[in-house]
């Protein structure tokens, strides 16, 4: 398997942000996260390369997102996979999201409305997993659901402090975990919601 990430970057570095927000998109060049209405946030974009190249998507493989918000860390996942599967809890977000990266021309994303902490499991297994709210423990479910070889970021913590992970399977399912940063996410809600 070869990494993508010279690709990533370039491809990162020319997307309008912007065109991912409805409002405040003067703002879309800094490097913070910005609401994007709901309660909810667009993610910081440093963070959505970091944790895309720690994800180290691959083109034949089926990714997993959890979180869809704006829509702008699907694209990029969407880019450098073979599917991304991606689920969203607050319906008008995820038709904006939709609408957006329809106008893009993606052709390979599912989008599911409802509750993701227990992932996709008609989908399943996935090779890649990707959580961009955060969790107050790694949901059992999204591990099972987790190919052989599969990678997953994920934010872990309270409310008001997170670190990221990065979990990996390896080819006899045992689990590693690696720990990449401190982060700084809005709650992923139900299931595993503190
Ligand atoms: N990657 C997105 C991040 C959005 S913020 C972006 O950069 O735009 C996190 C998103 O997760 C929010 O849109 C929120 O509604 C959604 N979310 C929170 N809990 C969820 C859950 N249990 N299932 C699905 N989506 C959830």
């Amino acid at each position: 398997m070869k990494s993508q990430r010279k690709e990533i970057i370039s491809y990162f570095r020319q997307m309008d942000r912007s065109f991912f927000m409805d409002s405040n998109k003067e703002l879309a060049i800094f490097d913070h996260a910005l609401p994007i209405g709901f309660e909810q946030t667009i993610s910081q974009p440093s963070l959505v390369l970091e944790m895309t190249l720690a994800l180290d998507p691959q083109p034949e493989q089926k990714v997993l997102e959890l979180g869809t918000g704006s829509g702008f860390q699907t694209a990029l996942l969407a880019a450098f996979s073979g599917s991304v599967y991606t689920i969203e809890r607050i319906e008008e977000l995820q038709n904006r999201a939709k609408e957006r990266l329809g106008q893009l021309g993606f052709q390979n994303i599912q989008f599911k409305l409802g509750d993701g902490s227990e992932g996709w499991y008609e989908q399943a297994p996935f090779d890649r997993i990707m959580v961009t709210a955060a969790a107050s423990e790694v949901p059992k479910e999204l591990l099972e659901q987790m190919n052989k070889g599969g990678k997953m970021v994920i934010p872990v913590g309270s409310s008001f402090s997170q670190e990221l992970r990065l979990i990996e399977k390896d080819n006899n399912g045992k689990l590693h975990t690696t720990l990449l940063n401190e982060v700084l996410f809005v709650p992923l809600k139900g299931k595993y919601e503190k």
